[in-house]
């Protein structure tokens, strides 16, 4: 979707309320537009298709593919030789059970200068925002240095192997080494910009299967109570110390099950599930020994299994090229106040972009209405983080912006 399109046919009566109000507009029906289509992950409903139309149209150059229905998008537009900033995020979203929302999900509403609509703020209200505030940025500048990627997905909400992963691998096997990475992601708690994230707690799920001897609950002696067996397990879990950051990595118990759930046999099968989020200082591997280590006196009494591991990620402040720093005073700017940095919350792509050079940071619109009945997000919020936007891209890509980030940036052709 064009942004003129939006406009199309109250020219006048736009045209009188000013530049800024005409941008508000549009931002507000591309957002609305975003959200009419159904894009549960991991079908997109044709918005990589218009999102590539309208980067396009912007002088990207667009390159999409697709693996297991999923649709991806890489989009790049050269200024000139500088550092490569690229704007992530997803086009897909959760379901929504209809009977619990008070207007259609799938049909963008506006009431009390609130938008209504499954995914306004996870994550097509960033989407919306980062267009306006690309497109600002092309329409209004010509001393702009540097290489700007658009890098799409409709797989995150989902299992994420084929979306961002595949974008990240595409990226590395075409020698392209981004400086920085912005995100999308709704980060803010009661005010936008007040919160960013530099990266994210890892996750990993584990299943314990305890085996023992069924029988009848009146001869016990006769039997092997699996769940006695796992109930004496169980605290050892719950008492692992994590001695690096112990307040961002915590074991939960996630379901405790057996094979029977009859009061008269004793179960030879109970299995209990659980989940790790952990903080960056651990590798998965590390997470998984230290469970082992508190097990391991067992061996046989049990089959543990791991599933889902989500490496953590971390970008550090660093002396000189602080994409943090660029990020802080992009904030600063326009809500008068530093935002709070902090790694909390699920994951995100966020994990695949990371490396060594990258920096990665998460800012967006507020997140108390995520993956809720009735999200939300409203106008003044929408507003803020496409000024927030704005301003990153012109300290960024702007030859004249001064930050004090810009110093050393790993400079591309
Ligand atoms: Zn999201």
């Amino acid at each position: 979707m064009n942004f003129d399109k939006v406009v199309e046919g109250s020219a006048v009566t736009i045209h009188s309320r000013g530049l800024e109000s005409l941008k508000r507009q549009n931002l507000i029906s591309y957002l609305k537009e975003l959200v009419n289509h159904q894009s549960i992950t991991p079908c997109d409903a044709g918005l990589i298709e218009m999102l590539a139309a309208d980067l396009n149209s912007l002088g990207f150059e667009v390159d999409t593919f697709e693996r297991n229905q999923v649709k991806n998008l890489i989009a790049k537009r050269h200024f000139g030789v500088g550092p490569t900033l690229a704007f992530s995020g997803h086009v897909d979203v959760v379901p929504a059970r209809l009977e619990a929302w008070h207007t259609n999900p799938f049909e963008a509403s506006i009431q009390g200068g609130i938008i209504y609509g499954r995914g306004t703020t996870d994550m097509k209200g960033g989407i919306a925002a980062m267009m306006s505030a690309t497109r600002a940025l092309i329409s209004s500048r010509d001393d702009l240095s540097g290489t700007f990627y658009w890098l799409l997905t409709s797989d995150e909400e989902g299992e994420a192997e084929c979306g961002s992963k595949l974008i990240a691998e595409r990226l590395k096997n075409d020698g392209i080494v981004l400086d920085a990475c912005l995100i999308g992601e709704p980060t803010s708690n009661h005010r936008v910009g007040d919160t960013i994230r530099n990266g994210r707690r890892g996750s990993i799920s584990g299943s314990i299967q305890f085996t023992g001897k069924a029988g009848h609950v009146a001869y016990p002696e006769q039997t092997i109570n699996s769940a006695h067996v796992a109930g004496q397990l169980i605290p050892r879990l719950l008492t692992i110390t994590w001695e690096k950051e112990p307040i961002n990595t915590n074991l939960q118990i996630t379901g405790i099950n057996t094979s029977t759930n009859l009061d008269n046999i004793v179960p030879d099968l109970c299995v209990v599930n659980f989940n790790i989020r952990y903080s960056h200082l651990y590798s998965s591997q590390e997470v998984i020994d230290k469970v082992k280590g508190v097990l391991s006196v067992d061996e046989k009494a049990f089959n543990l299994t791991w599933s889902r591991a989500c490496e953590p990620y971390s970008t550090p402040k660093r002396s000189d090229n602080c994409f943090l720093n660029l990020m802080e005073e992009s904030i600063f700017e326009n809500i008068d106040r530093f935002p709070l940095i902090n790694t909390i919350g699920g994951t995100s792509d966020g994990r695949f972009f990371a490396n060594g050079h990258t920096q990665v940071v998460e800012c967006g619109v507020r997140n108390n209405s995520i993956h809720q009945a009735n999200e939300h997000v409203s106008i003044d919020d929408l507003i803020k983080i496409e000024q927030i936007y704005s301003s990153v891209l012109s300290k960024f890509f702007g030859k004249n912006d001064s930050s004090n980030c810009k110093n050393n940036q790993r400079s591309v052709e």
